[in-house]
C-alpha cells in the first residue's frame, strides 16, 4: 500500500520481501476473504500506549478511501457483520490491486529476498544489504509487520531495526488469539464443543465485548474470545455473561412460581442451547425441580449464567495469533508521517507499530492510513 501510493506521489521505490509471496496475511485473512476495512473505524477500535496516536492517520485515509480504491479496481465486497467489510469472491484479489497499484506506479518489487543489514551512512542516506545485492535509499519504510504467524514469514525485524536505531519498542504480545485453559475447564469446553452462544458478553477487568462464544475442543474462541484476548492479562479471570440481554435472576424466580414442578434443566432449556442448559444445570449441582429452590441457590445459578468466572492459563501464542500488540513505540514517531523522531528518514507502518486493531477490519485499516500518512511524507522530501 506505502509503495504503491509513494509510487503514485512521484517518488522511486523499492520494495523487498523475504517471503517468496507477496501479501500472504492478506490471502488468509477474514477466512479467505479479507476483511479489508470497518466502516465505523474510529480511534477507540485500537489499543496503544498512546491513544491519541492512530487519530491523524486515521482521518487523513479513511474506510471511505479505501472503499474507493477496491470500488475503482472492480472487486465487488459485502458487509457481513456490524460494519465488517469482504470481498464477495476471494482476498487474493486485494493482493492483486495492491500489485496492479505498484506496477501502475514502476515500484521495483523484489520478493526471496533476505535483508541482512540496514544502516545509515554519513551522508544520511540509508544502506541496505540483502541477499539481491546492496541499495541505496533517501528513505526507508519498515513495514514489517508482527510476530503473528511465524509460519508464513513473520518476523521480529521491525523491532530490531527499531532497537538498532535506538528506538523504543512496547514489549510484545500475542492478540486476537484464543485463550487456553486448565484441563478441569478443557473437559467441560470439550462437552459443549461446537456450541456457539450469540450473543454473549466477555470481560475482563472494565473491558467488555458483546460478540459470538464459541465452545471448542481446545476451550473457548469465538470474536467474544478474540476481542478480549487483546486486553487479557496472566492471572486475572474473564466473565462470561452467557444471557446479555435476560433478567436472569427474575426469570429464573417467576419460573419457580409458574413452573414449580419443572425441572431446573428445562427451564435453563428455554434460554440457552439444550446441550449448554443440561451441562449448566449439572454444573450447578442444582438440578432439581424449582420449588426445591432456594433464593440463594438461584442466585447462584443466576451468577453462573451471566458472570461465570473463568481463569485461562494463557493464550494459543503467535502460532495462532492474529496480531502481534505492543511494537514500535508511537512516542517516538510522528503521528503525521510515520517518521522517527529521532532518524531522519526512517519510517514505521502497520502492525509493526504499537496500534493495535480491534477484531472486525481495524488491523486493515489502520495498515492502509498508516501507509497513506508515511507515503505522502515520502514524496515530500
Ligand atoms: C489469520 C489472520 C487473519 C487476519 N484477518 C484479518 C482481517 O480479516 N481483517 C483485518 O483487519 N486484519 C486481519 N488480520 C491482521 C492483518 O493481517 C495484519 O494486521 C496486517 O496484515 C498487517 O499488515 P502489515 O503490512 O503491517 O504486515 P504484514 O501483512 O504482516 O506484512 C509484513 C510483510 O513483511 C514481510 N517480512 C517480515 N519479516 C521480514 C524480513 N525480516 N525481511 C523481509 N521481509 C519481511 C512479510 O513477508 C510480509 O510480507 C489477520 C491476521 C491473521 C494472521
Amino acid at each position: 500500500m506505502a509503495a504503491g501510493l509513494a509510487g503514485k506521489n512521484g517518488c522511486r521505490v523499492l520494495l523487498l520481501d523475504h517471503s517468496h509471496k507477496i501479501g500472504e496475511k492478506i490471502r488468509i485473512s477474514g477466512g479467505g476473504r479479507c476483511n479489508f476495512t470497518n466502516i465505523h473505524t474510529k480511534p477507540a477500535n485500537f489499543i496503544s500506549e498512546n491513544p491519541h496516536f492512530c487519530k491523524s492517520a486515521l482521518a487523513r485515509y479513511t474506510p471511505r478511501d479505501f472503499i474507493t480504491l477496491i470500488e475503482s479496481h472492480g472487486i465487488a465486497y459485502h458487509e457481513k457483520t456490524k460494519g465488517q467489510l469482504f470481498c464477495d469472491n476471494n482476498a487474493t484479489e486485494i493482493i492483486d490491486m495492491l500489485l496492479a497499484e505498484c506496477e501502475k506506479y514502476s515500484v521495483v518489487v523484489l520478493s526471496r529476498t533476505h535483508i541482512d543489514s540496514v544502516l545509515k551512512e554519513p551522508s544520511g542516506e540509508f544502506l541496505c544489504r540483502s541477499s539481491q545485492g546492496e541499495f541505496m535509499a533517501q528513505s526507508l519504510v519498515i513495514a514489517t509487520g508482527g510476530l503473528s504467524i511465524p509460519k508464513i514469514g513473520a518476523t521480529s525485524f521491525a523491532y530490531a531495526v527499531a532497537k538498532q536505531f535506538g528506538l523504543k519498542v512496547i514489549p510484545t504480545r500475542p492478540a486476537l488469539v484464543p485463550l487456553t485453559f486448565d484441563d478441569q475447564f478443557l473437559n467441560l469446553a470439550r462437552n459443549l464443543s461446537g456450541l456457539s452462544v450469540d450473543p454473549s458478553i466477555v470481560s475482563a477487568e472494565k473491558t467488555s465485548f458483546e460478540e459470538a462464544l464459541l465452545f471448542t475442543h481446545r476451550g473457548l474462541s469465538g470474536p467474544s474470545i478474540l476481542q478480549i484476548s487483546s486486553y487479557w492479562k496472566m492471572g486475572i479471570p474473564i466473565v462470561l455473561n452467557l444471557l446479555p440481554h435476560e433478567k436472569v435472576l427474575d426469570q429464573l424466580k417467576a419460573a419457580r412460581k409458574s413452573d414449580p414442578k419443572k425441572m431446573l434443566r428445562t427451564i435453563l432449556e428455554v434460554l440457552l442451547p439444550s446441550r449448554l442448559a443440561d451441562y449448566l444445570a449439572a454444573l450447578s449441582g442444582y438440578d432439581e425441580q424449582m420449588a426445591n429452590l432456594s433464593d440463594k441457590k438461584i442466585e447462584s445459578i443466576a451468577k453462573q449464567l451471566t458472570a461465570w468466572e473463568i481463569i485461562p492459563s494463557g493464550t494459543e501464542g503467535y502460532r495462532t495469533a492474529e496480531v502481534t500488540a505492543g511494537g514500535v513505540d508511537t512516542h517516538e514517531l510522528s503521528s503525521k508521517t510515520m517518521e522517527s523522531s529521532k532518524v531522519s528518514g526512517l519510517y514505521f507502518i502497520g502492525e509493526a507499530v504499537d496500534v493495535t486493531g480491534h477484531l472486525g477490519g481495524f488491523n486493515f485499516q489502520w495498515a492502509w492510513s498508516s501507509a497513506a500518512s508515511c507515503a505522502a511524507a515520502l514524496c515530500q522530501r
